[in-house]
């Protein structure tokens, strides 16, 4: 499976609300996870494998952890972070982010999750929820980085 970088279509979609949890989401999460890791990311919305659902994973934390249909609620705090995205290979950019949050979702088999995260996880979840909102790094960099990065790409 490959991951989409920036150019394909796919990146700049919406993604939908998963409504149900089937073999087939099981068998998406799995495809996810395998993936990050060929890949050696910590994060991976499924967008970024041309899947238009609400998933994301993430190895930022203890244990792996998915989330379907996350939801920031709370946004605290803020901070400037370098930050990479695997569409974006090779690429770093100062990311201005909010230092903690709270998200909420669902968890691989359904049941309700509610995170309070800071630091680097809370800004993996960010970076992935902006994925399933077509949003990427390129729309957050200062202006700057935009134009030194729009030279790289
Ligand atoms: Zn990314």
């Amino acid at each position: 499976m490959k991951i989409r970088t920036y150019g394909d279509p796919v990146l700049r979609r919406k993604a939908q609300m998963v409504t149900e949890i089937t073999d087939e989401l099981k068998k998406l999460i799995k495809d996810m996870f395998e993936v990050m890791h060929q890949n050696d990311g910590i994060g991976l919305a499924a967008t970024q494998i041309g899947v238009e659902q609400r998933v994301i994973v993430t190895d930022a934390f203890d244990m792996p952890l998915v989330i379907i249909n996350p939801e920031i609620v709370m946004r605290g705090g803020e901070e400037i972070a370098e930050e990479g995205c695997l569409s974006f290979p090779g690429i770093k950019a100062s990311i201005k982010r909010a230092k903690d949050i709270m998200a909420k979702g669902l968890g691989e088999n359904g049941e309700e999750i509610k995170l309070e995260v800071t630091g680097i996880p809370a800004r993996v979840i960010q970076h992935e929820v902006d994925h399933l909102n077509g949003i990427l790094i390129v729309d957050r960099m200062i202006p700057a980085e935009r134009d030194t990065v729009k030279t790289l790409l």
